[in-house]
């Protein structure tokens, strides 16, 4: 496949925005080569500028559960633009989705809506800040929580791609009450919760990780979390802004049966446009402005457009009841098929996966933490992945990230995509 138109906008685009991309992972620079420009998308394919048909993977890095273009949010947007874009007052649609929200996920009262899922846990740890008076957080490396001072500590796939784990701009004043811990070590959190008694205001952790591929908790680690917060009166902060309505219904919560003190999420909230959100017991969430002393405010928070696509999304994920489960057997499907070729391939690879999410790493040990994450061949990788774009699947250009499994997404697809990299792991 040619990817010519793609390279010469690419080259436009770099003129005008740094690197050309909007945000750092879009860009090519962990794989080499440049860019896939999309002119358009339906369900489980991409059609680019050079007038290629990609299988897609990535769906926005999430959003996308339904595959693209999804018929009732495409249409609640059209009708709800209509009637105006942005008004800066209340709708009734803002509590309509509010009480889906909070109807599907487990032990919150009430939600707030933002604009993206880096002010969903930005706003957070704010709130969690301010409700126990204390200013420290623990996160664990190679957990992502978007890109605000605090979080930029080790923080995941974009930042470890591009070399930047602790970014320039962080001052050492932020960064100091950021403390860092394993994934999947309890004994590492509990020791830094002895170091730092009564100062920790929050631990946030995503409860299934996924930006340093895909890493779902050892057993007993979020019960484990759960308890440490419990005992030492620190807020648990589940940043489902990846898992959540797409693991479960209720998400990583309801999935595992534990519950969060403050849960974040964006992605398929949105059905694609750009949203987050928190929540909370009503405790916790009555500490915001207007009511309680925390701040946190958005000119455009609750957009109508954007809460008619998250709306559209919702329902349709709360009317389906099948839907995770007919996504974990895809998901299921598709690792077996991989699993089966790259053995028989005699390739060295570990496969992580859970419900719709999939992640493949070139090294024989288990993926349990970022280490164990950052020791897979990204030579080995780079070769899979511009493998692949050449058969027409489009995967993320980068070894730390997941795959998405969306319900548009066909079984022919899938076996097209397992022979694909039956052929494609020959080469290596
Ligand atoms: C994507 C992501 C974020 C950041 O969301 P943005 O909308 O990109 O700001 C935060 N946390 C997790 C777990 C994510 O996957």
């Amino acid at each position: 496949m040619l990817y010519k138109r793609s390279s010469q906008l690419f080259a436009e685009a770099e003129k005008v925005i740094p690197g050309g991309v909007n945000s750092p992972v879009r860009a090519f620079k962990a794989v080499g080569g440049t860019p896939i420009f999309v002119k358009s998308a339906k369900g489980a394919y991409l059609y680019d500028e050079d007038g290629n048909r990609l299988i897609d993977y990535i769906n926005s890095w999430g959003p996308m559960i339904l595959g693209h273009a999804y018929e009732p949010v495409v249409h609640a947007v059209i009708e709800k633009a209509k009637l105006g874009t942005s008004f800066g007052m209340p709708t009734e649609l803002e509590t309509q989705i509010a009480a889906l929200a909070v109807a599907m996920v487990p032990n919150v009262d009430k939600i707030r809506f933002v604009n993206s899922g880096t002010e969903a846990c930005m706003s957070a740890v704010r709130l969690a800040r301010g409700f126990t008076k204390r200013d420290k957080i623990i996160k664990f490396a190679g957990c992502y929580h978007g890109h605000s001072d605090s979080f930029l500590i080790q923080a995941g796939s974009g930042a470890i791609t591009f070399g930047s784990p602790n970014s320039p701009g962080v001052t050492a004043g932020t960064a100091k009450d950021t403390l860092l811990a394993k994934y999947n070590d309890l004994e590492n959190v509990a020791t830094l919760i002895e170091a730092n008694k009564n100062e920790i205001a929050a631990i946030i952790v995503e409860p299934v990780a996924g930006n340093m591929g895909c890493i779902p908790p050892n057993k007993g680690f979020l019960e484990g979390l759960r308890q440490l917060c419990t005992d030492n009166g620190i807020l648990l902060i589940f940043d489902e802004v990846m898992t959540g309505f797409r693991l479960a219904r209720g998400g990583v919560q309801e999935l595992f049966n534990i519950t969060a003190d403050i849960v974040c999420f964006g992605k398929v909230i949105g059905g694609g446009l750009p949203v987050g959100a928190f929540a909370a017991r009503e405790e916790i969430m009555n500490y915001l402005a207007p009511l309680g002393p925390v701040y946190q405010a958005g000119t455009l928070s609750g957009n109508p457009l954007a809460m008619a696509a998250g709306l559209a999304m919702l329902q349709a994920l709360d009317n389906d009841r099948a839907i995770f489960q007919r996504l974990e057997e895809k998901t299921a499907y598709l690792a077996a098929g991989i699993d089966k070729v790259l053995k028989a391939n005699n390739v060295t690879f570990t496969i992580n996966s859970i419900g719709s999410m999939i992640s493949v790493h070139f090294d024989a040990a288990p993926v349990v933490d970022f280490q164990t994450a950052a020791n897979g061949d990204n030579e080995t990788f780079k070769k899979f992945f511009h493998g692949l774009l050449q058969e027409g699947i489009y995967i993320a250009p980068s070894a730390y990230e997941t795959w998405f499994i969306t319900d548009a997404l066909t079984y022919e697809d899938l076996d097209f995509t397992i022979r694909a990299i039956d052929k494609v792991s020959k080469t290596f």
